[in-house]
């Protein structure tokens, strides 16, 4: 079973950094509870490219982005028992040392580490482990059950038989082995 483990949003926190620069500089003031969007930010009258690149700043300060979860480490091994995991992300190559600095320090082990993926779909997984409610439309005939990790900007999306909630890593492995 080859699996797609998602960063941004499964893996790492990285949100509660952009909202710490974000709450720091702009307004108003936004809580990650209100992030109930995946393009949230067309509300604040940003454009993508203002929201990337303060990702890009949250990123530079890798230190900062909490786990997802607690015990991910232990959590990641055991998922690699059910499967072959892959770390997929769309983040710029330009994230990618920052990405592997916060991997090693959090001891996250991994088969492949995959920047700069803008078709996930198109990979061919078995499972996919994601926060993007995109990505539900783009499995639409194609091969790969996502397990949609629950979070505030993904809670309009629907289970079907293909798509999954999870509250985390350990739900993935209780789906996935039973
Ligand atoms: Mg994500």
């Amino acid at each position: 079973m080859r699996i797609a483990l998602d960063l941004d949003g499964v893996l790492a926190s990285t949100m509660h950094v952009w909202l710490r620069i974000w709450n720091a500089e702009r307004l108003p003031t936004l809580t990650y509870e209100s992030i109930d969007e995946w393009d949230f930010w067309r509300r604040l009258g940003i454009t993508e490219r203002e929201f990337a690149e303060i990702f890009s700043r949250a990123w530079s300060r890798w230190r900062e982005v909490p786990p997802a979860e607690e015990e991910l480490r232990e959590k990641v091994r055991r998922l690699s028992e059910v499967g072959t995991v892959d770390v997929v992300t769309g983040r710029p190559r330009e994230d990618g040392r920052y990405i592997r600095s916060w991997l090693e320090l959090h001891g996250i082990e991994y088969r492949a580490l995959l920047i700069s993926v803008s078709k996930k779909a198109e990979l061919g997984y078995d499972v996919y482990i994601d926060d993007s409610p995109r990505l539900a439309e783009e499995l639409t005939g194609r091969r790969g059950l996502l397990l949609l990790r629950d979070q505030p900007w993904n809670r309009s999306v629907p289970d079907n038989s293909r798509v999954r909630r999870i509250r985390g890593l350990d739900d993935a492995v209780a789906v996935l082995t039973t």
